[in-house]
């Protein structure tokens, strides 16, 4: 079942959205060569800690972390530790709060300095499908309009796009109805609905640079490009209201659609 969200939920949804943001903007220094992925690990843990939230993932089915840190060609749910940061990475950091009863879950993909021209592709595409979702997050559209503008983007790069991992609905809880897939299926057709003010959605497209296949190492939780290319993921909790999409997972002087290289992508 869908809950949809009062005005009073989407403004407390919007806190721990907030501090997702701030979580971001405090780690977004350390995200540089030399720096390893505990050390920004430990840098999340500290600063959700200090605003009072709960990190969703520690504990998740398992998992031992406070955030999800993918480098290069680890897709999702990479588990931090030892690796160091060096030039030309691209790392994914998945970072969910729940604060006071509501949750805010926002994926952010940083280049450490310089990359092919191929690299700075995955990323600039990855970001422009979720702008074009949460461009599609208005009432009166439907789920596979959002989603076919997700799916135009990718698939007009001829990149890859990760078919296995969805978006989600969110809320109280940090996975609710409906399922959000980067690209429309039979089934997703035949389950179509019409978008409503108060629906929150966590959008999230993957991008890898060479195809869509993926597999999940023996740790059981790092997926990676089956091929070994490398692959980026950006994500935004996003309210639909009556005056259009929200994006709640913004923080201090961050505003959508973002101005070119400044935070909040
Ligand atoms: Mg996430
Ligand atoms: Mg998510």
């Amino acid at each position: 079942m869908i809950h949809y969200k009062s005005g009073r939920e989407i403004e407390r949804m919007a806190i721990a959205g907030e501090m997702v943001a701030q979580t971001f903007q405090q780690i977004a220094p350390l995200v540089v060569a030399g720096t390893s992925t505990q050390e920004i690990d430990d840098a999340v843990r500290d600063m959700v800690q200090a605003l009072g939230g709960k990190p969703l993932f520690l504990g998740y089915n398992g998992f031992p972390a406070h955030c999800c840190i993918s480098v290069n060609d680890e897709v999702v749910h990479g588990i931090p530790g030892p690796r160091v940061l060096v030039e030309s990475d691209l790392v994914s950091v998945d970072i969910g709060i729940e604060m006071e009863g509501f949750c805010g879950d926002s994926a952010r993909t940083f280049l450490i300095g310089e990359a092919d021209e191929l690299t700075r592709q995955v990323l600039s595409v990855c970001r422009a499908a979720l702008a074009a979702g949460i461009a599609g997050a208005y009432p009166g559209n439907t789920l596979v309009g959002l989603i076919g503008a997700i799916e135009a983007v990718i698939r007009e790069s001829r990149l890859g796009l990760v078919e296995n991992f969805v978006g989600h609905g969110i809320g109280r809880n940090m996975h609710e109805e409906p399922q959000v897939p980067n690209f429309v299926s039979p089934v997703l057709q035949r389950n179509d609905l019409e978008l409503r003010s108060g629906l929150v959605l966590a959008i999230e497209p993957m991008v890898n640079s060479g195809t869509g296949a993926v597999r999940t190492l023996d740790d059981g939780w790092t997926v990676v490009t089956a091929d070994g290319g490398v692959s980026a993921h950006c994500e935004h909790s996003v309210a639909i209201t009556d005056d259009g999409p929200r994006v709640l997972t913004l923080g201090p002087g961050e505003c959508w659609p973002p101005v070119s290289g400044t935070p909040g992508q």
